[in-house]
């Protein structure tokens, strides 16, 4: 990656390990523990191209029944027009 943040210009960033959450349609996919470079100041995750393309294979691999998922969420979804209080 660049050596700035392309959205706030920091230069200071940190490795983590994060929750992603790929999404094509109505379909999602959550992938825990994906390595990632964090900038300190806005938040904003560097991913590397090889983590993604992997993250897609595999939930191409589990929308064609080849690869069993680990376990299943069941996600409420609401529009916030629909909100009480
Ligand atoms: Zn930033």
């Amino acid at each position: 990656m660049s050596e700035d943040c392309s959205f706030c210009g920091n230069t200071d960033f940190k490795e983590k390990s994060v929750d992603y959450v790929y999404r094509r349609g109505d379909k999602m996919l959550v992938v825990n523990g994906v390595p990632c470079t964090e900038c300190t100041y806005c938040g904003e995750r560097y991913y590397e191209a090889d983590v993604l393309v992997r993250i897609e294979s595999d939930f191409e691999a589990i929308e064609n029944g080849t690869r069993e998922v680990e376990h299943r969420l069941s996600v409420p979804v609401e529009d916030f027009s629909r909100l009480v209080g």
